[in-house]
């Protein structure tokens, strides 16, 4: 035996006991293993070996809305509704707007008190590291650890704003867009694509002025819609998220989407889309890898790039000089 097989040898040891040791609750063995997703360490490769055969039983929620909107405190509501009917929940809060702010995002603030003690529950942040692929690539991985590890739900919560927002919602069985009254936040101004890749809309601070408007404008936004038969077609839940107001309806509803989800076929059909991007972007981001492309230092690009605007050199022969290695 080589030393190389040795090595890994030892290394598929140490992962199957950080996996078994996740699986049976412990909390730091499933950080160190989100750890090695944020951080695509190599090591990452025998963990999602390790946990394929038991991912797939979680639900997966997703929540976004604008900051300040409660997306947090939406989360903390229903992971206590969650906890009351003895279900494990996992959060993830994934920023996919800020590069190095890892650990110190929303997740780690109050909620994480109110829950420290409590073995059902494990909230993490996650930010980007930088790394190629980026959230793209180590969100998905977390997600899959978490499911693996037994919860029963899982909240990704994405903070900021912008594209990445809808895709890190792309990985959600259930998506719900969070608004509220007083914010700038009218359906008129709401992002593209915020909209439409709602499967629950939550009106928030529905102890505020303005509430109904907002209600009364989504209503009329649903309506104007095409839905056809055998449609979901998105509920809109009032919430008073700070007092719990409301989350029990939600609850409710997020229930009869996950049977709709099963009974339409649309569950498969998201997960499927859910496994491609998945694939995707992590065979794009080691094509880059091998290309040399984007990586600290690589000046290819840059140099090809010149060439072109200088119009010494055309896009496609300057593309095939790149994949070329
Ligand atoms: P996020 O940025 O979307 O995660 O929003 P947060 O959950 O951090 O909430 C932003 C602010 O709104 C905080 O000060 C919350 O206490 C407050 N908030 C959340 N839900 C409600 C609500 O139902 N009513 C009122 N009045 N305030 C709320």
């Amino acid at each position: 035996m080589t030393c190389a097989s040795a090595g890994s040898v030892g290394e598929e040891a140490r992962v199957a006991e950080l996996v078994a040791a996740a699986c049976a609750g412990d909390p730091r063995s499933l950080a160190r293993l989100i750890s090695l997703a944020e951080n695509a360490s190599p090591a990452l490769r025998p963990v999602m070996r390790a946990v394929a055969p038991y991912a797939g039983h979680a639900r997966v929620v997703g929540l976004t809305g604008s900051p300040g909107v409660g997306k947090s405190t939406v989360t903390g509501a229903l992971v206590r509704a969650y906890r009351a009917h003895g279900l494990r929940v996992g959060v993830l809060a994934v920023d996919p707007t800020s590069p190095f702010t890892g650990g110190a995002l929303l997740g780690d603030r109050v909620r994480m008190a109110e829950h420290a003690t409590d073995a059902g529950v494990f909230i993490r942040s996650m930010a980007s590291r930088g790394h190629l692929g980026g959230l793209s690539v180590s969100a998905p991985q977390a997600l899959r650890i978490l499911d693996a590890a037994g919860f029963d739900v899982i909240c990704v919560e994405t903070v900021g704003v912008g594209q990445a927002e809808v895709e890190v919602a792309s990985l959600a069985d259930s998506t719900l867009v969070i608004l509220a009254p007083g914010m700038g936040d009218s359906i008129q101004t709401a992002k593209a694509g915020i909209l439409e890749i709602a499967d629950i809309f939550v009106v928030n601070k529905c102890d505020r002025a303005g509430a109904q408007e907002v209600v009364r404008d989504l209503r009329t936004m649903i309506a104007m819609a095409r839905h056809r038969e055998g449609d979901w077609k998105p509920p809109i839940v009032s919430a008073t998220a700070l007092t719990g107001g409301g989350i029990d309806d939600l609850v409710g509803r997020l229930d009869a989407h996950w049977a709709w989800l099963g009974k339409s076929g649309e569950l498969d059909r998201r997960r499927l889309a859910r496994a491609r991007e998945e694939i995707s972007a992590i065979a794009i981001a080691a094509l880059r890898q091998r290309l040399g492309v984007g990586l600290p230092g690589d000046s290819r690009l840059d140099d090809l790039a010149a060439q072109v605007a200088a119009g010494k050199l055309d896009p496609f022969s300057a593309a095939d000089e790149l994949t070329a290695g």
